[in-house]
């Protein structure tokens, strides 16, 4: 049986589809750079793209995908997964619930998206909270 961690997949998800993402706006062939040559110039990238957490945290969720994805490379992914296996980081996200590399150890949220939507959810809900208590007040 293959494992989803040292095969390979199709590119069927790829960074560039994130909504602002940085790299269709640059030569894809950056990401892909070839065996031996130096992925700096697609980090560079990455390192001002504002979608690069939620990146690097599809990347990990997808297993193994080729090319620099959130600033890492192939094998550099491999290590953070390694890592995070080692140190028992490996967590389930509070927002979407679906199992991810953490890349710190309080680390709760798979990605900036989930944390954004927690942080609108909780705004949200103590808003509702304040105005309630403030129509009492007013009754
Ligand atoms: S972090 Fe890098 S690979 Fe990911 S979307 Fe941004 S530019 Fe593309
Ligand atoms: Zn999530």
């Amino acid at each position: 049986m293959t494992s989803p961690d040292t095969t390979p997949v199709l590119r069927t998800v790829s960074p560039g589809d994130l909504p602002g993402a940085l790299c269709p706006q640059t030569d894809p062939e950056l990401f892909f750079p070839e065996i031996g040559a130096s992925p700096q110039a697609a980090k560079k990238v990455c390192a001002t793209c504002e979608v690069r957490p939620d990146c690097l945290a599809l990347a990990l969720s997808l297993g193994a995908v080729m090319g620099v994805w959130g600033g890492t490379t192939e094998n550099e992914r491999r290590d953070l997964k390694r890592a995070a296996r080692a140190t028992g980081l490996q967590q389930i996200c509070r927002g979407c619930e679906e199992p991810f590399t953490a890349t710190a150890p309080n680390a709760v949220y798979c990605g900036d998206l989930c944390r954004q939507k927690a942080r609108r959810a909780t705004k949200a809900a103590s808003d509702a909270r304040r105005t309630r208590t403030s129509s009492r007040r007013a009754a």
